[in-house]
């Protein structure tokens, strides 16, 4: 049985979620403590307690044990990376990619512990400064995914940590495991006990206790949509701050002077990278007129030429969906396709390989409508639907007509295409000859429409809502 960490010390419970691996569920990874409201009640005063400490403490010693962890995860990127595709079905290499990224935000964030930050001012009164600077605010209640089972959480628990707050962290419960092992790497890197706590549990249960909690000064959530609204209801009561980014339904639009192999490349990626379970997933693929049967058939080609397969096989491009009920929700959401009139022109149909898992072949839907349910509503699946653009405004109106609004991305040789997709399309990321897919970690990333609330996280802007600014006015005296 993994255990829980609360308040500095491993803690066992009486109930356990089983954790088995979505490319063979013959495969059981182990048992999973369910953290009870006792013990969140408890992880919460340590967190109280050992923000205090950590607040006061030197900012060289939080710069240090950021960078340890940081490095920790960076040098087992291999091991975690292989039990984090193990748990959640992401091929390998991409799974070893995650962790590498999740230290190397811990080393940025490390840095930004150093940065100085704050504001000197004149008064418009003679005889005063004026100082502003930023403090913590407090505990923060961390909430993430299962697609992202270490990113997520470490591009909210690093700046946390590093801008002086304490942290509950609420992993999804498909993913215990990585979470499990984040925690062992946290825990060893000298921070004051109960300043980094895990709670595994379900959403609807511990979740729900944590965001409600008084004592919760900020939570910042991933997922989707549904549950961002219930969260944000659920905790108004107490009015914490809220950070939530969630779903998408991203366009990538293909110009007519696209390179089209690059087109099917950034396209093929885009949808299907992490089985098609990412918020930035290319899930509309726009596409013009003149180059819509030349780019429809490659894609078609290169799609049915991916490898579907166990997540730590070599050569695998595509593993398994996360469970049998997004197995099933897919698979749904191909009737609804064929119902609405969709062309489908390769995969949609759950596979079966050598090991028992939720394998599904990526599919190709052509001759789709955006107000259809398929180009709608999220659907997290390696399912791409076409749908045909007359020209350029055509396509941008399209790709803004959505209530999401995460990545756009334009393929195009033309610059000053490019250049008007970019001031033009209603999202908070653009990509130009390049996936939805793929961010950094020094920039800001979140969206807008329903895919995003709040302050932006990553990079600098994650200052904003992980500190309080504080405005101090110092008269110097009367002149002499
Ligand atoms: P989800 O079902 O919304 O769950 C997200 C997290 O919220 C999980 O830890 C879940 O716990 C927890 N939760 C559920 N109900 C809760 C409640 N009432 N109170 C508190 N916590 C609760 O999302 P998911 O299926 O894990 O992830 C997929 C979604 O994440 C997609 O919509 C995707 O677009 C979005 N996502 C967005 C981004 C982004 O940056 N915009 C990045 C990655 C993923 P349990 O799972 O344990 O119930």
């Amino acid at each position: 049985m993994h255990n829980n960490y609360i308040a500095g010390e491993w803690v066992a419970s009486k109930d356990a979620v089983e954790n088995r691996n979505p490319s063979d569920i013959t495969d059981l990874i182990g048992h999973y403590a369910q953290a009870t409201t006792a013990q969140l009640d408890t992880a919460i005063d340590a967190a109280a307690s050992a923000q205090k400490i950590w607040q006061a403490t030197g900012l060289e010693a939080r710069q240090t044990a950021l960078m340890k962890i940081g490095n920790t995860l960076i040098e087992r990127a291999d091991e975690l990376g292989e039990l984090l595709s193990r748990e959640e079905g992401k091929p390998r290499g991409e799974g070893r990619g995650e962790v590498y990224r999740a230290g190397q935000f811990f080393t940025y964030y490390a840095a930004e512990v150093l940065r100085q930050i704050g504001d000197n001012a004149d008064s418009v009164r003679a005889g005063i400064e004026i100082d502003v600077r930023r403090d913590p605010v407090g505990v923060v209640a961390v909430i993430s995914p299962w697609n992202f089972p270490t990113a997520t959480a470490v591009w909210k628990i690093a700046p946390a940590l590093a801008f002086g707050n304490a942290v509950i962290w609420k992993p999804a419960n498909l993913v215990p495991a990585s979470a499990v092992a984040l925690t062992e790497i946290i825990a060893d890197a000298g921070l004051p006990a109960g300043l980094f706590n895990l709670v595994m549990g379900a959403g609807s249960t511990i979740g729900d206790a944590l965001v409600s909690h008084p004592a919760i000064k900020a939570i910042t959530f991933t997922g989707s949509v549904e549950t961002g609204r219930r969260i944000a209801a659920a905790a108004i009561g107490n009015m914490p701050r809220m950070q939530m980014e969630m779903g998408s339904k991203n366009a990538l639009v293909v110009m007519d002077d696209a390179d089209i192999d690059l087109a099917v490349a950034c396209a093929a990626n885009g949808a299907f990278g992490g089985t098609g379970q990412k918020c930035t997933a290319s899930s509309r693929l726009i596409v013009h007129d003149a180059v819509h049967d030349e780019f429809v058939e490659k894609l078609v080609a290169a799609t049915k030429a991916m490898a579907v397969g166990h997540a730590l096989e070599e050569g695998t491009q595509i593993g398994p969906v996360v469970s049998e009920g997004q197995l099933a929700a897919n698979l749904d959401y191909m009737d609804i396709a064929r119902k609405e009139g969709g062309e489908v022109l390769c995969g949609g149909d759950r596979l079966t390989l050598a090991h028992e898992g939720y394998y599904m072949a990526p599919a190709v839907i052509a001759g789709t409508g955006n107000g259809w349910r398929i180009n709608r509503e999220e659907m997290f699946a390696p399912i791409a639907c076409v749908i045909r653009a007359g020209s350029y405004d055509e396509a941008l109106a399209i790709s803004n007509d959505t209530d999401f609004g995460l990545t756009a991305g334009i393929m195009t040789r033309s610059l000053a295409r490019a250049g008007d997709f970019r001031r033009r399309a209603e999202t908070g990321v653009v990509m130009v000859n390049l996936p939805t897919a793929g961010t950094d970690y020094h920039v800001p990333f979140g969206g807008r429409g329903d895919s995003s609330y709040g302050p932006r996280e990553q990079g600098q802007y994650a200052v904003e809502f992980f500190t309080s600014a504080k405005t101090a006015y110092i008269s110097t005296g009367p002149a002499s």
